[in-house]
């Protein structure tokens, strides 16, 4: 397999590289500027995508990077037919258009969470807010002081999950001064310190008792993982969107 990184200078795309290589597969690292990268990985600058993507034979396009360049590389894997595995966060609505029209042409898998204990968190926490109705629910997520988008993309695909199995459905973003809970609040809480990888905790409480579920991410590795496998899974498959809880019941 042969696998076009972007962002491949960032956090995640340089885990993608070091994991790859340890795989075997392939890798086009596409970045600005290069740090650190092994002499046997080609690289290319992000103009260059297009022709390198028409030129040499890639499986996949795999991306990490900020969302107004993430749709700028969807459009090359559109022009060129390359199944596209998107881990970026923080799109705004017309960006997700542009993503749903794009699968239209080629297969697109977008998760904004590539653990696989992420997906058990997801549905661990529908569970308990279908079976635990009228009790308080708050979400705390944490992540290291570089990440840019708040709350998390997982965060806010947790609270969507709440607010379908609940009554819940205003989310207050901390809280400040005089501000006692209302019923139908999901307190939403985020935090940014030092190096941390990514913790989801949701907390579900009613009187004299407290559910607690949370997920901690304790490397990098785990996204580029999931990452790599769904860009796997994805090879021959018909152009639509795919999800990553599909990669997971198949493999
Ligand atoms: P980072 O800042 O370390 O890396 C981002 C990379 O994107 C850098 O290499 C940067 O040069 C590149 N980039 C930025 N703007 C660009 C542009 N206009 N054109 C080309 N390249 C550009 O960030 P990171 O920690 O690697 O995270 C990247 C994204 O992945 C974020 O949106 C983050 O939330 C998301 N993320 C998702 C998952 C998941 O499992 N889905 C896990 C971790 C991070």
């Amino acid at each position: 397999m042969t696998v076009a990184v972007t962002g491949a200078s960032g956090r995640m795309g340089r885990t993608i590289l070091e994991l790859a290589s340890d795989r075997g597969v392939e890798t086009i690292a596409v970045s600005q500027t290069f740090t650190d990268v092994d002499e046997a990985v080609s690289t290319c600058k992000p103009e260059t995508l297009p022709s390198v993507l028409a030129e040499r034979s890639v499986d996949a396009l795999i991306d990490f990077t900020v969302p107004a360049a993430s749709v700028e590389f969807l459009d090359a894997c559109v022009e060129t037919e390359t199944p596209a595995v998107i881990g970026t966060t923080g799109f705004e609505a017309s960006e997700l258009d542009r993503i749903e029209r794009a699968s239209d042409v080629v297969p697109v898998l977008r998760a904004a969470n590539f653990a696989r204990g992420v997906q058990g968190l997801l549905a661990l926490v529908r569970e308990a807010a279908g079976a635990l109705p009228g009790y308080d629910v708050e979400l705390t997520e944490t992540h290291h002081n570089g990440k840019r988008d708040a709350p998390s993309g997982t965060a806010n695909t947790l609270l969507d999950a709440i607010e379908e199995e609940t009554d819940a459905t205003e989310r207050v973003y901390g809280r400040d001064g005089i501000q006692p809970r209302n019923d139908g609040e999901i307190g939403v809480h985020v935090r940014r310190a030092g190096s941390i990888r990514g913790e989801h905790e949701v907390v579900f409480a009613g009187n004299d008792e407290v559910l607690t579920l949370t997920h901690r991410a304790e490397s990098r590795r785990v996204f580029a993982a999931g990452a790599l496998d769904a860009a796997a899974w994805l090879h021959g498959r018909e152009p639509r969107r795919y999800t990553f809880s599909e990669v997971i019941a198949d493999t």
